[in-house]
């Protein structure tokens, strides 16, 4: 009796689809609407009735996941700054604080623990003393672009603190990590990091507790980089155990 006024309700009832079910079973459900309704029309109204609402309905859903790219989108880049320091680029203290929580909650089921390494620049104080913050900001830039340049895909460089570093080895046995890590100290080392600046760095390297506790890990490699600094700087300290 209605005709195609009959299905109106079939718009709304897209939207809902969207905010209620997951993705993939929203598109489902969205095609079977889609389909139905205007199966449905043919019979109601004709096939110039059903084509208008076939055509309205899939602008619809084509508006409605143009709509929701777009604000997938934003969110990654939203995600992506809340986790990045913005004056080096590399990873922020809050997202080292969440991996580290996440690498260290279930029971180490790899073969092979991760590695963790605490970095401090040495005398970093005296550069901004010396040269300035523009310079002490480009040296902290400069550390992460050697950091980056050595370290794998995999490994994830965190600032933590304003000249202090943490480098997540996942699946790294101890070892390889000091290879890793004293080939970072020679490579800062050898760099000029600004004209006329060169720096030293101080690491501290832990593997994972068997007894998965993230803190412990973490002021296992404190300790070692306090060892480094308290045994004269620019050197790797592996934490025992
Ligand atoms: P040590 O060898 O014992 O590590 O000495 P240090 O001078 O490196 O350590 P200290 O903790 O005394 O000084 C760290 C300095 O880092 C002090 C602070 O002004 C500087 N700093 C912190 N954040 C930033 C930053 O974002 N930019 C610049 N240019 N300097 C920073
Ligand atoms: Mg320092
Ligand atoms: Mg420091």
């Amino acid at each position: 009796i209605q005709g195609v006024h009959s299905a109106v309700w079939a718009f709304p009832a897209l939207f809902i689809g969207y905010f209620v079910l997951p993705r993939r079973q929203a598109h489902g459900f969205g095609l079977f609407l889609l389909l139905a309704v205007s199966a449905a029309m043919l019979h109601i109204a004709g096939p110039a009735g059903a084509v208008r609402l076939f055509a309205a309905m899939a602008l619809t859903l084509a508006m409605i996941n143009v709509v929701l790219g777009v604000i997938g989108e934003l969110q990654q880049a939203l995600l992506r700054q809340a986790h990045t320091d913005p004056l080096t680029g590399a990873w922020n203290r809050r997202y080292f604080d969440e991996q580290l929580a996440q690498i260290a909650a279930p029971p180490a089921a790899a073969a092979v623990p991760n590695a963790l390494l605490a970095l401090d620049i040495d005398h970093f104080k005296a550069i901004n003393d010396r040269h300035g913050h523009a310079t002490g900001d480009a040296v902290l830039q400069a550390v992460v672009r050697l950091v980056r340049q050595r370290k794998r895909e995999s490994d994830l460089l965190f600032r933590i603190g304003g000249e202090e570093f943490v480098l997540l080895l996942p699946r790294t046995r101890l070892d390889d990590a000091a290879r890793v890590a004293e080939q970072l100290r020679q490579l800062i080392e050898q760099h000029e990091l600004a004209p006329g600046v060169r720096v030293t760095v101080s690491m501290g390297l832990s593997a994972q507790p068997v007894a998965s506790d993230a803190q412990a890990w973490l002021a296992a490699a404190d300790r070692a980089l306090y060892e480094a600094k308290r045994g004269g700087r620019n050197r790797v300290v592996t934490a025992a155990g």
